[in-house]
């Protein structure tokens, strides 16, 4: 396991948040790939793996730190996909209507994610928060996430 986080730490830079940024080759939406056991994985679930310990099955990795490029252990915690889209919503980048991790996701902020924020915001659960996203998309309104 030695020689595979010495491999693993060749293919990253440390930048001053202390995230462990992948600079090694990349799939489109961001993510690391790395060869681990024959296979090719994601490189922030290798990172679990090879660092932390095995992933249970049905559980994503996720980022602490936003930057999905990171694959530092200490930024990476395990969380279930329901947990994943309701921390993409708070963090803003969650679109209910494009596959996830979608190029444009990160940075624009449909009509969609403004309803899916703005639900949020006022307490209802993602559930509810999609809803309204879709009604949203539906009446094509787009409005700025607002706590009432
Ligand atoms: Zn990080």
């Amino acid at each position: 396991m030695i020689e595979v986080q010495q491999r693993f730490k060749l293919k990253i830079i440390i930048n001053s948040a202390g995230c462990w940024v992948w600079i090694a080759g990349k799939i489109d939406a961001g993510y690391g790939m790395f060869w681990l056991n024959g296979k090719q994985v994601r490189a922030h679930r290798a990172s679990w793996a090879i660092f932390v310990g095995a992933i249970p099955d049905g559980i994503n990795v996720l980022h602490k730190c936003d930057n999905k490029a990171c694959v530092n252990p200490k930024h990476l915690f395990l969380g279930t996909q329901k947990e994943n889209i309701a921390d993409c919503i708070k963090k803003g980048r969650w679109n209910p209507f494009k596959p996830f991790g979608n190029k444009n996701s990160a940075k624009k902020r449909s009509p969609e994610i403004c309803a899916a924020i703005s639900a949020r915001q006022k307490g209802k659960p993602w559930s509810k928060a999609r809803r309204a996203a879709q009604l949203i998309k539906h009446k094509g309104e787009c409005h700025e996430p607002s706590i009432e």
